[in-house]
């Protein structure tokens, strides 16, 4: 009675840490327009700049290849697109090839016609099928352009890590492209722009305790650059026009910072606490399924079924106990859709998938008490406990 409630949803967003409300309020006092010359613009000008270099390190990149965008969403939207340029000369991207399990910000294939996307299939455990993309790729019509691959880093239902590198093996050998949706696996895994041989990274602020609203594309370069998506005057070296949202950036930035300190020690926290979780939920309902539970995954989600309980109904039924969790995907308004992702393994959406996502300040006494309000609504499942 009287308890807080408990949030396991990061994957859906992750509270405002402290850092990026200072930083953003602080912001909010430079009255200056970030383009502008003089002492107020500059002032505006360095908050953004600083933001740049706090986001550009936590991905390994150079501050000279981000560009600042309104989410990831608009990111993927910007780099999703037929129409690049190296320097001066155009270049032609002949056809998309995503995969299945890729967040509809990347899946829908930004702007390619739907004819030029092809997607990738996933194996069972949630693992891309690399050998598919091989096969995909050695029927690519080169005369059609160069082919460009889309995968995220880590799955934001599952939580499962996907094979980026070898991708980026496969399509580079082409000539192609390779775009990484990295937008669950920042402050969740180390991520380096050229470790994972990425040609552009897809990040998003409020994933990592920054505001909404707030992401990037970085990319390798400088030299290769879709066309833009939003023009205007000529910000962000002409990539994305508009005014930038300074408050917004530097809550970004400091968030970026913040992800980055102490990220082995707080990911080894947060896999323990998860792990502990899934033993308990095991102990209770052993008809309970894991999905992805074979795969590498980030330390911080699991992804279950448990038969009998639908999605939907069992995201209610958690929110009424006091538990905030997740129905896969969270970025349709409110609708509990079937899961793509659960289909793309081969597996029956109607079995239902919730997602639980821990982050930094979720602490042993939620996870004692996510347990226990676990035990009640699968207890209830089974008939046993109150009517439902
Ligand atoms: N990509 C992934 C994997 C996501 O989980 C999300 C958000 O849920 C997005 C992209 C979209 O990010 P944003 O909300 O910044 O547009």
């Amino acid at each position: 009675m009287g308890k807080t409630r408990i949030y396991l949803d990061w994957n859906a967003t992750a509270p405002l840490l402290d850092e990026a409300r200072a930083a953003m309020l602080a912001a909010l006092s430079l009255c200056g327009n970030p383009n502008s010359v003089h002492s107020e613009g500059r002032a505006a000008r360095q908050a953004v700049e600083k933001a740049r270099r706090q986001v550009a390190s936590l991905v390994h990149a150079s501050t000279a290849n981000l560009v600042f965008t309104a989410g990831a969403t608009e990111a993927a939207s910007l780099v999703l697109t037929p129409d690049f340029r190296m320097g001066r000369s155009p270049l032609k991207i002949g056809r998309l090839y995503v995969s299945a399990i890729e967040h509809p910000a990347v899946r829908l294939g930004g702007r390619f016609d739907a004819a030029s996307v092809s997607e990738i299939p996933v194996g069972r455990n949630g693992v891309v099928d690399i050998d598919a993309l091989g096969a995909l790729l050695d029927t690519h019509p080169a005369e059609d352009g160069l082919p460009m691959v889309a995968i995220m880093l880590a799955n934001n239902e599952t939580g499962v890590i996907q094979p980026v590198r070898a991708a980026a093996a496969l399509v580079h050998a082409k000539g192609g492209l390779m775009v990484v949706d990295a937008v669950q696996a920042i402050g969740r895994m180390a991520v380096d722009i050229e470790a994972l041989d990425a040609d552009f990274l897809i990040v998003s602020s409020h994933k990592i305790g920054g505001p909404k609203g707030a992401g990037a594309l970085v990319s390798r370069g400088e030299m290769l650059m879709p066309k833009p998506l939003v023009t205007g005057g000529g910000q962000e070296k002409g990539h994305r026009g508009g005014t930038e949202n300074v408050a917004a950036l530097a809550g970004f930035g400091a968030a970026a910072h913040h992800a980055q300190h102490d990220l082995t020690e707080r990911n080894t926290r947060i896999a323990g606490l998860r792990d502990a979780l899934e033993q308990h939920m095991k102990a209770c309902a052993p008809d309970m399924v894991i999905y992805g539970a074979d795969a590498p995954r980030l330390p911080n989600t699991i992804f279950f079924g448990l038969p009998g309980l639908k999605s939907e109904t069992g995201q209610i039924a958690f929110d009424l106990e006091g538990m905030a969790l997740s129905a896969g995907s969270a970025c349709s308004s409110g609708k509990v859709g079937q899961s793509h992702v659960l289909t793309a393994m081969g597996l029956d959406p109607q079995a239902g998938g919730l997602r639980i996502s821990l982050g930094a300040t979720t602490t042993a006494d939620d996870i004692d008490r996510a347990g226990a309000i676990f035990a009640t609504v699968a207890g209830r499942r089974r008939g046993q406990g109150q009517a439902a």
